[in-house]
């Protein structure tokens, strides 16, 4: 049986392995289907982790991260993970795509989330190069220029504000005329000098050249089109957690999850289930960032530990 199993091989999932190997749990395997590394590997660049400094992608922030986090024990199987379940002795069954199952003293879920795309031409094709889905990790690179948000939630009016502190204008595009965001981030966005409000409108592509975007083309209700020579699209249309592996067979979760399906944790990283952990992006009120997510997963080990400890087999 293993001490612990870590769902998830990104900042989060890593660091968890890391810390718990280290602390001294000697049966420690990461499930992560892919390669270690995480969505951060997509990006093209990231200069907010601290003692980084300079310009360098995700892959190479990540490039020494899964070698460190292995030097004490941690084991890596590329496999993914399809459930995780209560045992009846109140251990853990891991369930593998293709069958096998996994018994653990504990768990930590670092599964992480997937934006949403909005669909539209060009999206894919100039995602990392002008289409984003982060402004605090993006937003900078526009420092004083024009640039576009899409979406009409809570995100995309936070994000809009925010962007609005660093970029000259930034136009919020929304499919309607009025937001599903709370009333109090619509009336600030209301009274920010520099938003323009792009309502009942929506992208019908986003255009550049090898360097980038160069523009976004809009469509509104009436079928008028505009065309804006943005630099910078933000896409803000939903983020998917990715709790799947939480699902039960009757459909519901393992352990309490808010209406988004955001796992809820105390400050300690524990769920609603006594040795099930969740840290990273999949947690309540993530701010979605490496350094977050990393500091997440070794808070997690750190309280795996105990409990491991706590069960004094
Ligand atoms: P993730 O990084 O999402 O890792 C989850 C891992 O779990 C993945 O590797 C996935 O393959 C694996 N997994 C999922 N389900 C299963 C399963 N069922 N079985 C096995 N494995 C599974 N943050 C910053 O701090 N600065 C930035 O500049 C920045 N830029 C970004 C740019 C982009 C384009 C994106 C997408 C994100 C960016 N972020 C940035 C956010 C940052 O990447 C995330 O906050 C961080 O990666 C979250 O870490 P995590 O470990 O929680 O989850
Ligand atoms: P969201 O509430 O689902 O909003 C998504 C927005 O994107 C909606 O305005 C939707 O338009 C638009 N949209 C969806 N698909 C689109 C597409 N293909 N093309 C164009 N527009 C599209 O997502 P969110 O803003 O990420 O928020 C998720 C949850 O987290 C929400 O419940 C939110 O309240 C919560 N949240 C809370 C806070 C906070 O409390 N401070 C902060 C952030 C998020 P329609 O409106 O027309 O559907």
């Amino acid at each position: 049986m293993l001490d612990l199993a870590i769902i998830g091989g990104g900042p989060a999932g890593l660091t968890a392995g890391l810390y718990s190997t280290r602390g001294g749990l000697e049966n420690v395997v990461m499930f992560e289907k892919g390669m270690p590394g995480g969505q951060i590997t997509q990006s093209s660049e990231i200069e907010n982790y601290p003692g980084i400094p300079g310009e360098v992608t995700g892959m190479e922030l990540m490039e020494s991260w899964p070698a460190q986090c292995m030097k004490f024990g941690l084991k890596h199987e590329m496999k993914e993970v399809t459930r995780v379940s209560l045992n009846d002795d109140k251990t853990f069954k891991v369930s593998l795509a293709g069958g096998e199952e996994v018994k653990a003293k504990s768990v930590i879920v670092c599964t992480g989330s997937t934006p949403k795309r909005a669909g539209f031409e060009g999206e894919d094709e100039f995602f990392g190069k002008g289409v984003s889905t982060c402004a605090t990790c993006d937003g900078f690179f526009y420092k004083d220029k024009e640039v576009a948000v899409l979406g009409g939630g809570d995100t995309a009016l936070e994000e809009a504000l925010y962007l609005s502190k660093i970029c000259s204008k930034v136009y919020l595009i929304h499919r309607r005329d009025s937001f599903r965001a709370s009333p109090a981030i619509v009336k600030r966005v209301m009274e920010s000098d520099n938003i323009e409000l792009v309502l009942n409108s929506s992208i019908k592509k986003v255009y550049g050249n090898a360097m980038g975007v160069e523009g976004v083309l809009m469509v509104d209700k009436e079928g008028n089109e505009r065309d804006l020579k943005v630099p910078g699209i933000f896409i803000f249309v939903g983020m998917n957690v990715n709790n799947s592996v939480l699902k039960q067979s009757d459909g519901s979760y393992l352990c309490d999850v808010n209406d988004w399906g955001e796992v809820i944790v105390d400050l300690s990283m524990k769920t609603s289930i006594p040795g099930l952990f969740a840290a990273g992006d999949i947690r309540i009120e993530a701010p979605k960032q490496v350094v977050c997510a990393a500091g997440d997963g070794a808070t997690a080990a750190i309280k795996a530990i105990s409990y491991v400890d706590s069960l004094g087999e």
